[in-house]
């Protein structure tokens, strides 16, 4: 018999997938690492477990404790799963630009969600990042995961998403691209993929409105790119200790209308069904390609499902609304 000892068994060794059509003008070959196949349907999936995991060896997390982030879904999706496997109660706190689909499913799988405004300063009390901090802070037999600084979320997909694709290229990657929001992503496979060939290329796709991209280029914290903008789930107005910009080679924004517009075309083009992030990722990929020859083989990480998207992105009167399509 084949079976996993419970859902956290099935995280992780999730398919490469051709992108065809929408790269019809990229002279390389273009690759998605489809991450919506993990039980959260995120990549997320392998960070929160990774967290989880190392807070109760570091003796942080201890039994019948309480788990709380603040998370825009993903992760905490993530960390639910895992608290309901191993016995945790889960809070998780979030900011009200979040779809509502989001809020739901966290619901579903056992979570509290508490809403905090999404205009305010980081330091701001009312801010998610303070909501969370205090809410550690006044719950007995808490952990506060804190995905943004914890580099336990780096170390996972430097264990797990990085040798993937290493081993399902074999070793002929040339560029990974993704988005990046706390950076663990971008930084794990980052620095694996490099420490195989240094060679290859990292690029991290990053909103208007975020500070990422200006921070790399300058190395100054340019409050003036901070502004509200759409696309979820990367981008940030902080620099968490997860980005390590010493393996990316560079950044590239994608605006809230591409992303949305993108996130649509990989749908209706490629039978792809996935989140606003991975719309950025494909357009800040096509921004991209006079970086890419013919023989290149370029990854691009696509990080969680549509169907968290479908009272947005995936519906025309808000895409029009937006002023994002006729
Ligand atoms: N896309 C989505 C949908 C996400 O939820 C996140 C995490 N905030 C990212 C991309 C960025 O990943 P990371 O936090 O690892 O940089």
């Amino acid at each position: 018999m084949e079976y996993a000892e419970n859902i956290l068994g099935t995280i992780g060794n999730t398919p490469l997938v051709k992108i065809n059509k929408l790269t019809e003008e990229v002279d390389a070959l273009v690759l998605a690492k489809y991450e919506t196949f993990n039980p959260g349907n995120s990549a997320k999936d392998r960070m929160a477990v990774k967290m989880i995991e190392d807070a109760e060896a570091a003796g942080l997390l201890k039994p019948g404790g309480t788990i709380i982030e603040g998370t825009s879904g993903n992760t905490g999706m993530g960390l639910a799963l895992a608290a309901i496997v191993k016995g945790y109660k889960m809070v998780c706190v979030m900011s009200d630009k979040q779809s509502k689909e989001k809020m739901d499913i966290l619901k579903a799988v056992g979570s509290e969600v508490i809403v905090c405004p999404t205009d305010v300063a980081p330091d701001d009390p009312n801010s998610y990042y303070s909501t969370s901090k205090r809410l550690s802070e006044e719950t007995p037999n808490s952990w506060y995961v804190n995905q943004y600084d914890n580099l336990s979320n780096t170390k996972a997909h430097y264990e797990s998403t990085g040798p993937e694709i290493w081993k399902q290229t074999d070793g002929r990657i040339t560029h990974f691209v993704v988005g990046v929001g706390t950076g663990g992503t971008i930084s794990g496979v980052g620095k694996y993929l490099k420490e195989q060939n240094p060679d290859i290329k990292v690029w991290g796709i990053d909103t208007y409105g975020s500070v990422f991209k200006k921070y790399h280029e300058t190395g100054i914290f340019d409050e003036k790119e901070i502004y509200p903008y759409v696309t979820e789930g990367i981008g940030e107005d902080i620099l968490p200790k997860n980005v390590n910009f010493d393996v990316i080679d560079g950044f590239m924004k994608v605006t809230d209308k591409d992303a949305a517009v993108y996130t649509q075309r990989l749908a209706k083009e490629e039978g792809m069904f996935l989140g606003n992030s991975a719309g950025a990722a494909i357009k800040g990929l096509l921004q991209l390609k006079e970086q890419f020859k013919k023989d290149d083989v370029v990854v691009v990480l696509f990080h969680d499902h549509g169907s968290r998207y479908v009272g947005k992105m995936f519906n025309d009167e808000w895409m029009r609304k937006m002023g994002y399509i006729e």
